[in-house]
């Protein structure tokens, strides 16, 4: 019997996997090994690097887990149920059973459907989170992409760090009042997109008078997937947009306090314990919300 299964083995269940494992408990991390963190091409806001890689990050923090003798394994848990001292999760073949379980699964961002993507992102031309790397942004060609009124706030945001801001809306040509806040805070309302092409240096988005904005770096801002199936199934509460409610394991009852998975600073595990807490009806995982995507930053325009 284990003390603590982790679910996911990116920054959050990789850095609860060294603490379990230095606390001597039996800890085992299964993980799918699709983290967010190893589309990283290089992060500069993780405390004690200048820079570095997410795949360079994922190996460290495996190492140290390692170290310390919890054990990694790839997998993915599909199924997970109660039994009477623990839990009981499947993964394959594999059966584990554990006094606790430690949910780390994450979200996926959405993203534009567009080919080649995946070439955006690893040389950083797409990005989702200016929390992150806005600063690498100073003074470049900015793009947002996404809902009118969603990519307006994280438009007004980008003004932090360039006076070239262009909100590509995927609904909506205007928003009267938003658009006017937009205007006057120097962002660019450039119209519905309709096209998204990546390039070797940059990102180029195409509008629906068929004019075509090149940028350095676009940030969609469209939603997120959160991964919290497994633990709404077992009854844990969920907020409206699928992220688990967590509370203070000395007090034992439900907090408001949503954890969201934002950046890998922020990123939190959420431990399960047996509880008779009620099924939510609330566990909603699709959502074009970006609380836990980015999304809760407030605006302030650079003065320039
Ligand atoms: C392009 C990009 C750049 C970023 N840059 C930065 C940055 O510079 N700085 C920063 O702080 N943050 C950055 N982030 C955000 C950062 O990557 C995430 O906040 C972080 O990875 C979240 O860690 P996590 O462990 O919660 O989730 P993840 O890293 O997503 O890990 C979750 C893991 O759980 C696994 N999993 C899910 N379900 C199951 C299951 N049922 N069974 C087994 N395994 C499962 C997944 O396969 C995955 O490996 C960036 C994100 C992106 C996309």
């Amino acid at each position: 019997m284990l003390d603590c299964l982790i679910i996911g083995g990116g920054p959050a269940g990789l850095t609860a996997a060294i603490y379990l494992a230095r606390y001597r408990r039996r800890v085992v991390v299964v993980d799918a090994g699709d983290s967010r963190a190893a589309l990283i091409p290089e992060s500069h806001n993780y405390p004690g690097f200048q820079g570095i890689a997410g795949p360079a990050l994922l190996d460290r923090l495996r190492g140290q887990a390692l170290r310390y003798g919890a054990e990694l394994t790839h997998g993915t848990v599909t199924a997970l149920t109660r039994e009477h001292d623990g839990f009981i999760a499947g993964s394959g073949s594999a059966t584990y059973r554990a006094h606790t379980v430690l949910m780390a699964t994450g979200l996926i961002d959405k993203k534009p459907v567009t080919e080649g993507l995946g070439d955006g992102i690893v040389h950083g031309a797409i990005r989702f989170c200016p929390i992150c790397d806005g600063y690498e942004a100073t003074d470049k060609r900015i793009g947002v992409l996404g809902p009118f009124e969603t990519a307006a706030h994280k438009a007004l945001f980008m003004r932090t760090y360039s006076r070239d801001v262009r909100l590509f809306s995927t609904d909506r040509a205007e928003v009267p009042g938003v658009s006017k806040d937009l205007t006057a805070a120097g962002v660019t309302v450039a119209g519905i997109a309709t096209r998204v092409d990546p390039s070797a240096d940059g990102v180029s988005v195409t509008v629906e008078d068929g004019r075509t904005h090149v940028l350095d770096v676009l940030y969609p801002t469209l939603g997120c997937t959160v991964r919290s199936d497994l633990a709404a199934a077992l009854g844990a509460a969920c907020s409206d947009i699928g992220t688990l409610k967590v509370a203070p394991a000395s007090t034992g009852c439900s907090a408001p306090a949503t954890l969201s998975p934002t950046c890998i600073s922020s990123a939190s595990p959420r431990a399960m314990r047996r509880s008779r807490r009620p099924r939510s009806t609330t566990g909603s995982r699709e959502t074009t919300d970006n609380r836990g995507c980015g999304g809760a930053f407030s605006t302030s325009p650079r003065s320039d």
